[in-house]
């Protein structure tokens, strides 16, 4: 039976599953999808939101006899796919295939470093032992009930994988992740999240030694726009010196308290050398061998081969920051808990042929799933980033909504933030229904949420750091919800809600940040160039997921606010136009809030 005949019946699905619309869009993917499990050809599949990519890229999934894994963005995803959307597929296929997940290693408890870190005469002793043999069957952390309680004490239960001695490890045949891996791989169907994975291929590209997948026919990746900057995290180098500080700290009475202290006062003088966020490594570079130097020398010189294994790791990752690849060095300085952290990493230029020689060993293909991997009509930017130029077809389904008739482009004529305050105070003052607001720094969305406070207007306002999202009720309270860069794709709003998503500024991201810069001169040192092909794309595909907060379903309408007259006055300007591309663009705000008015839609 092929994938569309699923979907042909009608009746049979609109049973199964509470209000189901026919979309030939829907059916269009899933053949797309079910022709790539068959060919084993790479597939780009841009599926514009609303069209059920979900359930287009399950049914072909659980009905083929092909071994997958479907990788995506979030544990929270990855619950949905398991506890939500599975259940159901598997009753419309009529198969009940092996399904296991797995998450990364700092998911589950650690029994090697529960021995040696946790005493039993320690203040904060849990039996962790005898409630994960009753509890939890994988071990989890998360499900225990101290695990959403200090996150000091959990680490101290969880092992990454540097600090995980794998096949060497006493308690390595009863590990929870070990075992879940191994249930994992021997499943017809992995659920997994990018993290994981893409660390996964990552190793892969270097040698396949220590890997966790097992080569499978097919790799569906959700919410494929965010695999190129994942993986070029691990396609890099990440070197946090508090996991070295934790190891000094952890083993303090073997490495004696006046070394601990010595090690210490170190460490406090390179931080002080750094003065930003974000530094080039180059200048700091003899800072940093000295101090891996003095380190060295103490725990070297120990007499205790445990803590001096755990030491090479790191000092291992240290040498790979500091290899002659060509790429970008940078320290990191933030603070956790009153800590300053430092982060050293480095991003590798073209982390593109990685990508595609790990996956080589990963699968026989893959599919990319997104509703945002196109820019300007084509996916130039999102194959170059992967290395996957001329190794895969491409496909931009069509738009599920009539934007034409539920939406409207405004575009009030401002030039100064002057104007841009009146704007919003008569749009958000006098209109009905829930807005969101999308800015480009923390500083404006700061700013705004002041503002807005201060109109003491008849709507609740957060910002998205003080709320839990999934739990407001945009549709029926009207509300103002403003963010920076994860409001555009971060949320899930089932239903909708909103009437207006306020664009502050057209998407383009700081032109000042170090890596960014690099990036960008390394594609060429032509500034026009390197905004075409890098910065316009990229601030594209971050309208277009701004733009898809909007209509989530046929009856939904609203406004698109774009408080940025660059997109009318500047020829890039069409690149964002062409996201809604139908839509009629208004100046008058009065025409604004009466498109919005609830009687005119009924
Ligand atoms: S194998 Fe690794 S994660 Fe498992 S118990 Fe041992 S050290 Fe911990």
């Amino acid at each position: 039976m092929s994938v569309s005949q699923f979907f042909l019946e009608d009746k049979y699905l609109k049973s199964i599953i509470s209000g189901y619309i026919y979309r030939s869009t829907q059916v269009e993917m899933a053949e797309i999808i079910e022709n790539a499990f068959s060919s084993y050809i790479n597939t780009c599949i841009e599926a514009p939101t609303g069209s059920g990519k979900t359930m287009a890229y399950l049914i072909p999934s659980l009905s083929s006899s092909n071994r997958i894994i479907i990788s995506t963005k979030t544990k929270q995803l990855m619950n949905q796919l398991l506890y939500k959307d599975i259940p159901v597929v598997q009753k419309i296929v009529g198969r009940n295939k092996s399904i296991r997940s797995l998450k990364g290693r700092k998911n589950y408890f650690c029994p090697y470093r529960y021995f040696r870190f946790i005493n039993p005469k320690a203040a904060f002793y849990i039996d962790a032992v005898s409630w994960f043999e009753e509890n939890s069957k994988y071990g989890i952390i998360i499900e225990a009930p101290w695990g959403r309680l200090d996150n000091d004490i959990c680490s101290l239960m969880t092992a990454d994988r540097y600090q995980c001695v794998s096949n060497k490890c006493p308690y390595y045949e009863d590990c929870a992740f070990y075992m879940q891996k191994r249930e994992a791989n021997a499943a017809d169907i992995i659920i997994t999240n990018h993290f994981l994975l893409l660390s996964d291929i990552a190793m892969k590209s270097k040698d396949s030694f220590g890997s966790i997948f097992e080569y499978r026919d097919n790799i569906i990746f959700d919410e494929a726009h965010s695999v190129p900057d994942i993986f070029s995290q691990y396609a890099g180098v990440e070197f946090a010196l508090s996991s070295l500080m934790i190891l000094v700290y952890e083993n303090k009475d073997i490495i004696t308290i006046n070394n601990v202290d010595k090690i210490y006062r170190e460490f406090l003088k390179i931080i002080d050398k750094i003065k930003e966020p974000k530094e080039l490594f180059e200048p700091l570079r003899h800072d940093f061998d000295n101090f891996i130097n003095f380190i060295s020398d103490v725990i070297l010189s120990l007499d205790n081969e445990e803590i001096k294994e755990e030491y090479n790791t790191y000092l291992q990752l240290y040498k790979e920051f500091n290899s002659d690849k060509e790429g970008i060095r940078i320290v990191e300085k933030t603070m956790q808990k009153n800590n300053t952290v430092l982060t050293l990493k480095f991003i590798p230029f073209e982390a593109g042929a990685d990508f595609v020689s790990g996956l080589k060993e990963a699968a026989l293909s893959s599919i990319f799933v997104s509703a945002t991997l196109s820019s300007g009509g084509n996916f130039e930017y999102f194959l170059k980033e992967t290395g996957l130029d001329g190794l895969c077809e491409t496909h931009i389904l069509e738009n599920v909504f009539d934007f034409h008739q539920q939406g409207r482009l405004f575009v009030p004529n401002i030039s100064s933030f002057k104007e841009k305050d009146k704007v919003y105070k008569e749009l958000i003052s006098n209109m009905s229904g829930s807005a969101l607001i999308i800015c480009n720094s923390l500083e404006r969305m700061q700013y705004i949420e002041q503002f807005l406070r201060r109109l003491k207007i008849n709507k609740k306002i957060y910002t998205q750091s003080d709320v839990n999202i999934g739990e407001l009720d945009f549709c029926n309270e009207d509300m103002v919800l403003i963010g920076s860069a994860t409001l555009r794709e971060g949320i899930d709003i089932s239903g909708g809600g909103f009437k207006a998503v306020i664009l502050d500024q057209l998407p383009f991201e700081y032109h000042k940040d170090i890596i960014l810069q690099s990036k960008a001169e390394q594609i060429s040192e032509n500034s026009a160039k390197s905004f075409i092909d890098f910065f316009l794309p990229r601030a594209v595909l971050y309208f277009k997921q701004a733009v898809g907060r909007l209509i989530r379903h046929e009856d939904d309408y609203g406004l698109w606010v774009v408080l940025d007259n660059r997109i009318l006055n500047k020829n890039y300007g069409k690149y964002f136009l062409d996201v809604i591309y139908n839509v009629e663009i208004i100046e008058d705000i009065e025409k604004a809030l009466y498109f919005i008015k609830e009687e005119k839609h009924g």
